[in-house]
């Protein structure tokens, strides 16, 4: 059960800080969560909490991200500082923290590697990764009525299918600014599925 009680300050300041399409966001990844944490046995207060939070660093300026991350005592890669917008990942942990309190180290991983996802995630930071990519609201991704019906049956193949789709249209679009990690995590579930 969700203790939406807890969360109803931290929903009042979302609302506040985030754009309207960007809080309407938050708060489909928040359900789509609980529905596969539903599916796959995973805590409901933990995914709700962790969707609701994933993009609660996305308003700040590109421009002040990697001052802020220095500020923070956040450590910023090459990629990064050539693609700043990767760092709202990150932040967001910090700030799901340091802002809005939450404790959980299971949450903030899974708030921190929801952008390029991590090899070996556990099944809290699959949902976050694979609630982003496949929530209602998304229209634009390739292979997305497909990969809504995969993420109920089988989530590692489904998280392959999105790092890997990821990894083809940046390579087509943006090479230059693709992070190493997306190729990482592909080639990881690739060999994760293939191997059993
Ligand atoms: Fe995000
Ligand atoms: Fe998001």
């Amino acid at each position: 059960m969700i203790q939406q009680e807890k969360y109803v300050n931290i929903k009042k300041a979302l609302k506040k800080e985030l754009e309207k399409e960007r809080y309407q966001h938050t708060l489909s990844v928040a359900f789509t969560a609980c529905s596969l944490a539903m599916r796959w046995g995973v805590d409901l207060d933990e995914a709700y909490i962790a969707g609701i939070l994933h993009d609660c660093a996305k308003n700040i300026p590109d421009e002040d991200r990697v001052k802020l991350c220095e500020k923070w005592g956040l450590p910023v890669n090459k990629t990064e500082r050539k693609n700043p917008t990767l760092l709202h990942a990150k932040m967001g942990a910090y700030l799901a923290k340091e802002k809005y309190g939450i404790r959980d180290e299971k949450v903030l991983l899974a708030i921190e590697s929801h952008t390029t996802g991590r090899p070996d995630m556990s099944m809290l930071e699959k949902i976050i990764f694979v609630a982003d990519y496949i929530e209602p609201y998304r229209t634009k991704a390739e292979n997305l009525t497909v990969i809504r019906r995969e993420a109920f049956i089988d989530l590692d193949k489904a998280v392959l299918r999105i790092s890997g789709d990821t990894y083809r249209y940046l390579l087509s679009k943006t090479p230059e600014n693709i992070d190493p990690m997306t190729e990482e995590v592909f080639r990881w579930y690739q060999k994760e599925v293939e191997d059993r």
